[in-house]
């Protein structure tokens, strides 16, 4: 028997088989600053919402990502959740007009929109990479064809 044989397990094990953790707070930090979820170095952005295809640092797939309109949901409940106490707050204690509020409210709640949806878009491709959500799952059957 040479070394090689000697060093590999000669039963398989449900341990042996599973893939390697990922840490889902990492990746999603990582994608939240707009890096790779895997390595952090490479950009995962390419334009404001637009993924790169791969890592330029480290070459893993980002292409797999189904993030769809989770970002938009989530960038909804929490603007709103920050917007809406505030009229409430602003509306009961001072009531000013509704043009002042208007122009105080609208581009509020738009600038947090946008300053929100590429961190949050970021976050949701590290956990789906994390997760091993849709193709990002090298190992699994269906990683040939991510719409299944
Ligand atoms: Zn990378």
């Amino acid at each position: 028997m040479d070394s090689a044989t000697a060093q590999r397990p000669t039963t398989w094990t449900p341990a042996a088989a599973e893939p390697e953790k990922r840490d889902l707070w990492t990746a999603m930090l990582r994608g939240a600053r707009g890096r790779c979820p895997n390595c952090g170095e490479g950009k995962l952005f390419r334009a404001f919402l637009k993924t790169h295809d791969h890592c330029s640092a480290c070459g893993e797939t980002f292409s797999h990502h189904r993030a769809d309109d989770l970002p938009a949901y989530l960038v909804i409940v929490v603007v709103g959740h920050l917007v809406v106490p505030m009229i409430l707050w602003t509306e009961t204690n001072f009531a000013p007009p509704i043009p002042v509020q208007l122009a105080i409210y609208l581009p509020f709640t738009l600038i947090m929109s946008l300053v929100l949806l590429q961190p949050i878009k970021g976050a949701v491709v590290g956990l789906q990479w994390a997760l091993r959500m849709h193709g990002f799952d090298e190992g699994a059957a269906d990683a040939k064809n991510p719409y299944i």
